[in-house]
């Protein structure tokens, strides 16, 4: 059995031998602890080389980071863009239901009211109707970095996440469309060891590179 206490709240945890250098959450308080190795084994080489340890500690804490080692953290929370990630879309909803006010601030002055009405009421309600759903769906998913896991939070109303621990993370992926690489904004997906396929995905998230270099930070590469 290996036995040790936790990051964070310090209780005692005991486990299987099998589980050494893995990721446990604490029972108690949540906190995800590497799990040491067994004493007597051969240490695993990275998580317990302690040259290779500081030189992790180095590279989340050198770039202005948290450190990797110690209670878990976060790193930084970032929401989903509103404008950036669809630009031209945005902008022509904004022109319409800009020339539909006009356009109906207009029709008292004019004979021909109900056509203007039929015209420009339409228009205004199909702008502000898609203006809201981008700011809805901006609300609905953020993406949360600790130094630990990689969090998406999904749900306006409710809410529900999912996660990756960083040391289980087999592949960071970004995918963006002309459009979204001129305005750096992408998707992010990630995928982890023993899973198939994309575990958790992101779309609209600014600087998505900017985020996978600091998850990365936090990976044993
Ligand atoms: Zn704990």
């Amino acid at each position: 059995m290996i036995k040790f206490n936790c990051d964070r709240c310090d209780m005692e945890i005991e486990l299987d031998d099998a589980l050494a250098g893995t990721k446990y959450e604490c029972l108690n308080c949540g906190d995800v602890n590497r799990v040491p190795s067994a004493p007597g084994e051969d240490p695993i080489p990275f998580e317990h080389d302690d040259a290779v340890d500081n030189k992790r500690v180095d590279k989340a804490a050198k770039a202005g980071f948290p450190p990797d080692f110690g209670p878990e953290t976060r790193v930084l929370k970032v929401r989903r863009c509103w404008f950036r990630s669809r630009v031209i879309r945005f902008s022509l909803m904004v022109l319409v239901g800009l020339i539909s006010i006009v356009g109906l601030i207009w029709v008292p002055v004019t004979d021909k009211s109900v056509w203007y009405y039929a015209l420009f009421g339409p228009l205004l309600l199909w702008s502000v109707a898609l203006l809201s759903w981008w700011w809805i769906d901006r609300l609905s998913a953020s993406l949360e970095i600790t130094t630990k896991r990689t969090i998406m939070h999904r749900g306006f109303f409710s809410k529900s996440s999912s996660e990756v621990v960083h040391d289980n993370i087999r592949n960071i992926q970004i995918d963006q469309s002309f459009m979204q690489r001129v305005m750096k904004v992408g998707r992010i997906g990630i995928s982890s060891s023993g899973q198939d396929g994309i575990e958790l995905q992101v779309n609209h998230l600014k600087k998505p590179d900017y985020l996978r270099e600091v998850i990365d930070l936090y990976r044993p590469l």
